[in-house]
Order: C-alpha cells, then structure tokens, then sequence
C-alpha cells in the first residue's frame, strides 16, 4: 500500500524494517479532561488504519502513550483540590470509556508516561553525556543547535523557532528559544533524596509530582521525551510508524526526531509520518482552549459508534473534517438507509428470494468492490472507499428492486461488508426483530385486506401496527416489518 509520508512530503510504498511485521506509535491523550471529537478523529483513524494493516497479514504492533503527567493535569488538581494521580486517573478512564465506545480496539499497548519515569531518566543522561542537554534553574534543556537535521519534519528551522511560537517552552536561561525541556524541575528545590534510590521514586513538591535521580536533581519529565522513552523501550530507536494530528507535527514530533537521533546516532528514527488534518468547527480547529468543542461522551449518547465512525472517516485523513448537527444527521439518515438494507437482505434471503439467475450482477458488485480496496490501498482513503460503499449499498437497492439480485452477489455483497466493517467499524448490527404473534397475526390481516383491495382496513392495520412500535415496507418480495 502506498502513504503519505511528512518527512519526505511523498507518497510512498509502506515497506515494514522486518518483513511481515509493523510498529507503530501514535501520540496518545494528556488525560486531564474529557476527549473532543476532534482528538477522536486521530484516534479512530489510526484505530482503523491499524485494523488495515492487520487485514493485510501484517502483525501490528500498535503503541501509545498516555501523558498522565502534565502541566495542565498539576493545574486542574490544584484547582480541584485533588492529586494529579487523582485527575489522571480519573481521566484515563474515561478515556477508556470513550475508546470503547466508539470502537477503538486496535492499539495493542497503552503506556503511562508515569510508568517510564527510569527510561526518560536514562535518556535524558544519554543526552547530557553527549553534549546535547544542559541544565538552568528550571530543568534541563535540549540544545536544538547541537542536532543538524532540527526541522527536517516540519520545515522549520531553529532560527524560525525563534519567532515564538505556542507550545515551545518557556524558560530562563535557555541557549536558544527553541530549546525544550527534558526534564523539568519542582518550583521549590528539595534535598537529594535520602534513600539514594534513584528513579520512579515519587515524592509530591508543593503539588507537583516530582521523581529523583541522583544526576539531573529532582524533576518531572518534559512533553516530548516520554515518548520517545517509551518508544525506544518497547521498539527500539528505529521503528516504521509514527502518527499523530496534524498540530503535533512541530514542535512535537520534531522534538522527538531531535532527541531520539542524537540519543543513539541512528537515523532515520521513524521511516514514515502520517499527521490526520483537524476536525473543525465554524472554520476553526475544534480546541479546549477555543470553546468551540464537542466531548465524544456527549457525541455517544446522541449516535451510536458507526455513525460517528461513518463521519469520522467521510474526509480524507489529509483533509479538514467540519463537523455540524446538520452533518452528524445526515449520517444518521444514511445509517438508517443502510439498516434498511441489511433488513432487507436478511428477510429476502429467509424467503429464497435470491434464488434468481442474474449474470452479470455479482460482476458489477465485484468492480465496486476492488474499487473500495484500491482506494484503501491509496494513502487508506476512507472518503472515497465509503463513498463506493454507499455506491454499492444503492445498487444492492437498485437489483433487489429489479429482481437482478443472485446468490453470487449476494456472497459478494456480504463478503465486502465483512471485510469493510472489520477495518472501518461502520456497519450497524443486523438484529433480527422477533415477532410477537399478535403481531404476525395483524401482518397477516393486512395482506388479506390488500388482497382483498380493502385499503382502508390495510391502512388501519398499518396504523396499529405503527402505534406499536412497528414499520412495514412494502417490497417486490413481500412486507418487511422492522422495530422503529
Ligand atoms: P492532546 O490531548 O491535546 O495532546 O490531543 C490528543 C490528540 O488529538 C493529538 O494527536 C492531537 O493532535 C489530536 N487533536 C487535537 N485536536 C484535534 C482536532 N481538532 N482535529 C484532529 N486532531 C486533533
């Protein structure tokens, strides 16, 4: 399959370092809040596009982290008065929660960047005993001017860094305005730790978790370096995949680019990017920070996970998503047009009606078919590949009608839904409605009456069976009575 890749800004073949095999790290949530959609967008992405590469008969090793120390976690538990611990917790449950509803169940691994605490240690000393940190009142820095390939991701530059832009440490006697923290120490200092047991030895500093190495002081980790701790953990300093959303791509990513090639003199460190474009809201990213958000909780309890999943992957990963009430609707219609399918398909398929000789049927649903692979095969464009599903779903509808539709592409039918469904997730449980017999028995009424050309007593049944909770269909194979 071919992706876009950001740092040779080229689509690419994937080749895996080991054949048969592909690691992947994606960049997880600081959890010191409930998710938006839009942080959902990256996640049920690479969910998905993990899904894929398993489908290929690839083994995915799938990795994220969990920032679960953080200026903005030490923030909200001051303001709450409780533990970071407490908020961190707490939020990455709820996390959790989200992921599960929506669906997510490709990532292989979650690690808690708290958990990490000896292997950010580790290769913070790596980085000072090569020359590349160096220590202010505040913690120890990188030293961007000691790494040639600084900006080789984002395109920017040390010297652009200078302009000062949002998210790049701020801090007193650093070399170069782009210089970011490694390790940040505690606002108040503290005594060596007594023990001299270095590392993942916690203490709280005026309600800032603080961890102790003999080396570097007191301190917590800075944003960037737990991944790549973590990473080189679990992968090694090369490995295939690293994703994220677009707005990680500097300083972040280049952070990690920075640290992790000057940690062990190997490059490149990642083989292949991939940053998913920003969901947005009235043109604007969706943010905490703009007010202009939608928790996925909130989003759960309206749709369920397929029409979010469905919406979600309507754009191209390299495209801005919009999001709007109108648009979420719309894909509830489309999710009911499609239930109505599968229906459709399961009553007909009881009642024989596929038993028809229609050549040439399954061929024209074998082409849409190789189209949707071809599209996913093509940077994984999830626009165009449902956008041929919902083509195949109408001309399903449009055979059916026509009496055109055979077992041979009813089996080509199922079998695309099967193998869609298990990357994308989009495709609502079929539950079959179990009819009670008072039920059957007003269906039977009614098509006496039909027969009978009584209109109005059909429609008078019609009405109590809609009282009941209950639709009918009128179809060329028969009613189809469906839950409303
Ligand atoms: P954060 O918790 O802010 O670090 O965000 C978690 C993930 O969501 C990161 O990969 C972000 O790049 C991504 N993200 C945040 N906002 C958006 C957005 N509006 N659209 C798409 N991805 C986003």
């Amino acid at each position: 399959m071919r992706v876009y890749n950001t740092l040779t800004k080229k689509v690419e073949e994937l080749k895996p370092r080991e054949a048969g095999k592909v690691q992947m790290f994606v960049c997880g949530p600081t959890v010191y809040d409930l998710i938006h959609i839009g942080n959902a967008r990256t996640f049920v992405f690479f969910d998905a596009f993990s899904k894929y590469l398993r489908s290929k008969g690839l083994a995915v090793e799938y990795l994220q982290n969990i920032t679960d120390i953080d200026d903005k976690i030490i923030t909200k538990a001051k303001t709450e008065r409780k533990s970071a611990k407490d908020i961190a917790e707490n939020y990455e449950k709820e996390f959790m929660a989200d992921m599960n509803a929506l669906g997510v169940t490709g990532v292989t691994r979650y690690a808690r960047a708290t958990d990490h605490i000896p292997q950010v240690i580790e290769q913070v000393k790596k980085l000072r005993d090569k020359g590349h940190a160096y220590q202010t009142k505040d913690g120890w820095y990188f030293d961007v001017k000691t790494f040639d390939g600084y900006g080789k991701l984002s395109g920017r530059t040390a010297e652009m860094a200078e302009d000062g832009v949002s998210r790049i440490d701020d801090g007193v006697g650093k070399r170069n305005k782009a210089d970011f923290a490694l390790w940040k120490h505690p606002n108040s200092a503290l005594p060596p730790d007594s023990s001299g047991n270095a590392n993942a030895l916690m203490r709280m500093i005026d309600g800032e978790p603080a961890w102790y190495s003999e080396e570097l002081g007191w301190g917590r980790p800075g944003w960037h370096v737990e991944d790549t701790a973590i990473t080189e953990h679990y992968f090694g300093p090369q490995y295939d995949i690293h994703g994220g959303g677009q707005d990680l791509m500097f300083p972040h990513h280049e952070a990690e680019i920075a640290q992790q090639e000057s940690a062990s003199g190997k490059a490149p460190f990642v083989n292949y990017w991939v940053h998913v474009a920003f969901l947005i809201n009235k043109g604007q990213k969706m943010a905490k920070s703009v007010g202009n958000f939608t928790t996925v909780r909130r989003l759960t309890e309206q749709y369920s996970k397929e029409i979010i999943r469905q919406y979600l992957f309507s754009a191209d990963h390299r495209s801005p998503l919009e999001y709007s009430e109108e648009i979420m609707e719309s894909f509830r219609f489309a999710q009911d047009n499609l239930k109505k399918t599968l229906r459709r398909m399961a009553v007909y398929s009881e009642r024989g009606a596929f038993n028809v000789d229609a050549p040439g049927s399954s061929d024209r649903l074998s082409a849409i078919s190789a189209e949707i692979s071809a599209a996913l095969e093509d940077n994984f464009n999830t626009a165009s590949a449902i956008g041929l599903f919902n083509s195949m779903v109408a001309l399903v509808n449009q055979l059916i009608d026509e009496k055109k539709f055979d077992a041979k592409a009813y089996d080509v039918f199922k079998s695309t839904l099967d193998s869609v469904n298990a990357v994308l997730g989009i495709i609502p449980e079929a539950r079959p409605v179990d009819v009670p017999s008072d039920i059957a028995d007003l269906m039977r009424r009614r098509e006496e009456a039909r027969a009978a050309v009584d209109w109005p007593g059909a429609d008078a049944i019609r009405k109590e069976l809609e009282s009941r909770g209950y639709t009918i269909d009128d179809t060329p194979y028969g009613p189809i009575l469906s839950e409303k």
